[in-house]
């Protein structure tokens, strides 16, 4: 092994997991798409985090691996989460409930910027009531923490042992799932024989991208990391990335420290606002649909790669560069933004 990874795989044993991934997620090689002359001899990869059997699979169930084993633990039956209509994060918390047999409660905020029939009910919102999860719709402009801390004393004065997981799965033990990726991707490549230069990643709640800079640090991989993000600013961005980044390198060795020159998020891609279709989105998840048959979402991977394919066209990479694009699922995502594509 190149890289220290006994290190990073010893921490990460220290905490409760439970396993919801078959195993590792593959690696591709885009080769129709690494071919097209405008990407300049740049080879794409993706990482397969879509790919994943439970409740149709994406990239909050690594987070979940850790936070079901804090929340079995503790001693919960109930699993109660917030995000908006079109959570995925939701969505996934609700199937690993139904998996395990504990009770869920999601809180589910609108959005300001899509009100359409398909957004408010079909894609996730559609599979969260078959999951049977309890659905709490909140008004436009309500606060749902503070709506959170009222369901779970009402919970707990039923008797019932709430575990509250944060917006994104993104606490510091979520987080663990993707420290563990960033090892799993790591030995993957030495398989490969490949060195990747640098992997790219939409950033949300900003747990994928501190869970894997964490894992990389500690492992002492050279490989980069950019995180195109798609819900806040690239200061706010940056900022939370870097805090969330120093909790999860905390939990795996107290003496790590970590450089805010690590942290690169770019905030070209966002748009107007988090879930507003861009341009660049609809012809990024056009083009990897239709050149390589693969699936990304209009919120998160359809940004990202439309940053990544940006940045190829523009000449940033060196011909025979290798990028890794992580596939973060959400695939029902694209059933609840129909209009966008018509
Ligand atoms: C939540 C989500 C992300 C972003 O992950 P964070 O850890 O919240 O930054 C990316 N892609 C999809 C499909 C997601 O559901």
């Amino acid at each position: 092994m190149p890289n220290d990874l006994n290190q990073l795989e010893t921490a990460l044993a220290a905490y409760p997991r439970v396993a919801l991934l078959e195993g590792p997620t593959p690696i591709q090689k885009l080769s129709r798409l690494s071919r097209l002359p405008e990407l300049h001899g740049c080879n794409l990869y993706v990482k397969r985090d879509d790919l994943m059997g439970l409740g149709g699979g994406g990239n909050k169930l690594r987070k979940l691996e850790f936070l079901l084993g804090e929340a079995l633990a503790e001693g919960a039956d109930t699993l109660v989460t917030w995000g908006g209509f079109q959570s995925n994060h939701a969505r996934l918390t609700a199937a690993v409930a139904a998996r395990h047999g504990l009770a869920c409660e999601l809180i589910l905020t609108p959005s300001a910027v899509r009100g359409d029939d398909d957004f408010c009910h079909n894609g996730n919102v559609l599979l969260d009531g078959l999951f049977g999860a309890k659905v709490h719709r909140l008004p436009l402009g309500s606060t749902p923490d503070s709506y959170a801390a009222q369901l779970l004393s009402a919970l707990g004065s039923q008797g019932k042992k709430p575990f509250l997981i944060p917006l994104g799965g993104s606490s510091p033990r979520g987080s663990l799932g993707y420290a563990a990726c960033a090892g799993e991707i790591l030995r993957q490549a030495d398989a490969l024989g490949v060195q990747f230069e640098r992997i790219i990643i939409p950033n949300g709640s900003a747990g994928t991208h501190s869970g894997l800079q964490a894992g990389l640090a500690l492992a002492r991989s050279s490989t980069e990391i950019i995180g195109y993000s798609v819900l806040a600013t690239e200061e706010q961005t940056t900022a939370t990335t870097l805090e969330k980044t120093r909790e999860t390198l905390q939990l795996l060795d107290p003496s790590a420290t970590l450089l805010e020159s690590a942290i690169n998020v770019d905030g070209s891609q966002r748009g107007d606002a988090y879930g507003a279709p861009t341009e660049s989105m609809l012809e990024a998840v056009r083009l990897l649909a239709s050149v390589e048959g693969l699936l990304t979402d209009p919120v998160y991977g359809g940004k990202a790669f439309a940053g990544l394919l940006a940045a190829v066209r523009r000449g940033d990479y060196p011909a025979g560069s290798n990028l890794l694009f992580v596939m973060t699922g959400g695939l029902p995502g694209l059933f609840a933004y129909r209009s966008a594509f018509n």
